[in-house]
């Protein structure tokens, strides 16, 4: 039952956030961070997540927080759409283990596609290098 357990800042992305742990930043500001998703579904996945600590899901972030964060998650979306140019673009986060969610700080996944391609598996996919990833990032930063 992990949907409403205590938020546990050793998660991987309180690590990122934290600086403990690397990740390919596309945008960062005082309510939000954007990285290069390291098990893509598909070129471009990019993760949105809040700096406030303890929401470990959608539904535990506090009210006040939302509007500014669900603001970032936007402007990245549009960020990877103008730096990418895909096709089509889904924005989707998962609530609780049950619902698919592997890493317990909240995120919104931005996964853009194109026309007849279909996204890999959800964290199921191969691990990308920095390296691979930074060519992606800098077209989104572009796009900001
Ligand atoms: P979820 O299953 O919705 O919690 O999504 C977690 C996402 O984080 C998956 O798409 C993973 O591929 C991704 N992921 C896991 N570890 C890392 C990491 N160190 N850096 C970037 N993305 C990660």
């Amino acid at each position: 039952m992990t949907l409403h357990a205590p938020y546990d800042p050793a998660n991987i992305f309180g690590k990122i956030l934290r600086g403990e742990m690397p990740s390919v930043k596309v945008f960062e500001d005082e309510v939000a961070l954007a990285f290069m998703d390291v098990f893509p579904q598909g070129e471009g996945h990019t993760l949105v997540i809040p700096k406030f600590l303890g929401a470990r899901n959608f539904l535990d972030l506090p009210e006040a927080e939302v509007g500014g964060y669900m603001l970032r998650v936007q402007k990245v979306a549009r960020a990877v759409e103008a730096g990418l140019k895909p096709d089509g673009l889904r924005v989707f986060q998962f609530n609780g283990s049950a619902a698919g969610q592997t890493v317990f700080h909240l995120h919104f996944h931005i996964l853009p596609m194109w026309d007849g391609v279909k996204p890999g598996a959800h964290a199921g996919g191969g691990m990308k290098s920095a390296a691979e990833l930074e060519p992606l990032a800098a077209r989104i930063r572009a796009g900001l």
